[in-house]
């Protein structure tokens, strides 16, 4: 049994056989042409030839992953036709009279190379585009094939690496999992490894790639991005028990699958997900959550040594909002503070740290944290359907503060012609008594409101939620907490915005009916509850006393 390590990109365990991914191996050979028109007219032939091809692929992806993911097939089509690189092959013919084949290759390779070695780590993404759109005419020039199926059972696919219309035209029935030695958790097939859900560990290594073989057996653990060669029984047993857990869940996703999270009368609630990473999103894929109600951008700080820079987080952002897909995004703004601490902010010790220093008023304290931070996600806001959060406001001063820098921010970006979405929507966390009360003067200037039950639950009752002593003090449903949550959808509701509830109680089940009726638009929840919450939704009949 050997163990291999890499990143899982979607949530899923898998144990069979495996099917090692071989291309047929184009061999292009440089020959001498004496009729370069003629060489050109077969490129220009098999130009076309890829772009019919790139067509079928867009309408599949388009059907199987969605407008936004289907769109890199768009861009291959462009790039089938882009002038550089076209000209770069037209002049390599001409003027060294090769065949196309050829010239085809070495300018692929050129350019892929080029890419590799960009700083960016989305330009770097790219050179597997290049190379997959080359290879794709060379099999054109050639009238070949470029992967065959060899097996009816499905299998443990094993690659070097995948392109994106490799990906894409697996026969999902007869792919357990995909595992490859390369590849980034940015690219586009790791993209759409999640959004077609199936289980995918990518950059396992090199050196994995000459240990397997067709036939073998393998665990391929999409959580922990474990790939296990050759198993032991236990493990092999530890892995179907998570794999029956997981064909349980996904029983209730096949019941609820496409179907309008709408109780028996007819109202429509939005389930959404809870994620701290955006290596969660293939969690909330699987479980078919409606969008993300929370994203807790702290993370991000909490995991780096050093504060994240614009770009860093501008591309975490993005990638989750094409992931996405269109689906609503909500990304609340740091929440550092209290028990989330990090070091290199360098806070002062407080005596009282939940009441002291977090979230917003250190924000508002440190303006240019909290404008790196409103930059990036303003920027990323062009690459799908954003909403950001402010969390534990207590004063419309404060939210006045927020709006103000929102608007500079924007301006600035304007000035510099960087593209944002105006529709970005702006919401706050309910989640002082403070924002309960006056929610009425808050509701008017946002867009949303999400009530965070943590700290509300913490701040009505005045009991720290990180002791654990006081546990039978801490009343969850407690009618002070509810009253706050009434409060607060009714001031939304008067000015026509919508509410959710984005704390751990969202996902109790013995109050959906409670916050239904209290007319919470929306529940937030842990990726795994989804299921559960939009079972209990589908099941509850608003009409009755
Ligand atoms: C909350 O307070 O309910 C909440 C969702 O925020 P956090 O748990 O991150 O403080
Ligand atoms: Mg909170």
């Amino acid at each position: 049994m050997t163990t291999y390590k890499g990143k899982g990109v979607y949530g899923a365990v898998a144990v069979g056989k495996i099917s090692v991914f071989k291309r047929q191996d184009v061999q292009v050979k440089r020959e001498k042409v004496e009729n370069t028109d003629n060489e050109l007219k077969r490129l220009e032939d098999a130009k076309a030839a890829a772009i019919t091809q790139l067509g079928e692929i867009y309408e599949k992806a388009l059907k199987e992953v969605g407008e936004a993911n289907a769109a890199i097939f768009d861009i291959h089509m462009m790039m089938v036709e882009d002038e550089d690189y076209n000209d770069a092959i037209v002049e390599m013919i001409t003027s060294q009279n090769v065949n196309a084949e050829y010239a085809v290759a070495i300018t692929g390779d050129n350019f892929a190379e080029m890419f590799a070695a960009m700083d960016d780590a989305y330009m770097q993404a790219r050179s597997a585009d290049v190379r997959d759109i080359s290879n794709r005419i060379i099999n054109c020039l050639m009238s070949s094939v470029t992967n065959e199926e060899k097996s009816n059972e499905p299998v443990i696919i094993c690659a070097d690496d995948l392109a994106p219309s490799e990906t894409v035209s697996l026969d999902k029935d007869k792919v357990l999992a995909f595992v490859t030695a390369h590849g980034s958790s940015n690219s586009h097939t790791a993209i759409l490894a999640r959004n077609m859900n199936i289980p995918a560990i990518i950059g396992v290594g090199e050196e994995f790639l000459s240990a397997v073989k067709d036939g073998d057996i393998a665990v391929a653990n999409g959580f922990t991005g474990e790939f296990i060669l050759d198993p032991d029984a236990e493990t092999i047993e530890a892995a179907e028990m998570k794999r029956a857990e997981e064909q349980e869940k996904k029983e209730l996703l096949q019941k609820l699958k496409g179907k309008e999270n709408i109780t028996l009368d007819g109202r429509k609630i939005n389930v959404y997900a809870n994620i701290g990473s955006a290596d969660n999103i293939g969690a909330v894929l699987l479980n078919d959550a409606g969008g993300i109600g929370l994203f807790r951008s702290e993370f991000l700080y909490l995991e780096n040594s050093d504060y994240p820079t614009e770009d860093e987080q501008f591309k975490i952002y993005k990638r989750v909002l094409e992931s996405m897909a269109g689906k609503k995004v909500i990304i609340r703004t740091l929440d550092i503070g209290a028990d989330k601490q990090c070091d290199y902010f360098n806070m002062p010790k407080e005596e009282n740290p939940a009441l002291g220093i977090r979230a917003i008023r250190l924000c508002l304290n440190r303006p240019e944290i909290f404008r790196t931070q409103l930059r990036a996600l303003f920027r990323a806001s062009a690459f799908g359907n954003l909403g950001i959060m402010f969390p534990m406001i207590a004063n419309v001063w404060e939210l006045e503060e927020i709006l103000a820098v929102c608007e500079s921010v924007k301006a600035e970006l304007k000035k510099d012609s960087i593209e944002y979405s105006e529709e970005t929507e702006l919401g706050i966390m309910i989640e002082t008594p403070a924002a309960a009360l006056i929610s009425h003067k808050l509701a008017p200037m946002v867009d949303f409101f999400s009530v965070g039950t943590n700290d509300l639950t913490q701040y009505t009752l005045a009991c720290d939620r990180q002791n654990p002593d006081i546990d039978r003090f801490c009343d969850t449903h407690h009618e002070a907490v509810i009253k706050l949550i009434e409060m607060a959808a009714e001031s939304a509701h008067r000015y026509g915005k919508w509410i959710g509830i984005c704390g751990e109680l969202a996902a109790d089940t013995t109050l959906t009916e409670t916050f239904l009726r209290i007319g919470i638009d929306e529940l937030s929840v842990s990726p795994s509850f989804v299921l559960k919450v939009r079972d209990t939704v589908r099941s509850i009949d608003l009409s009755k006393n």
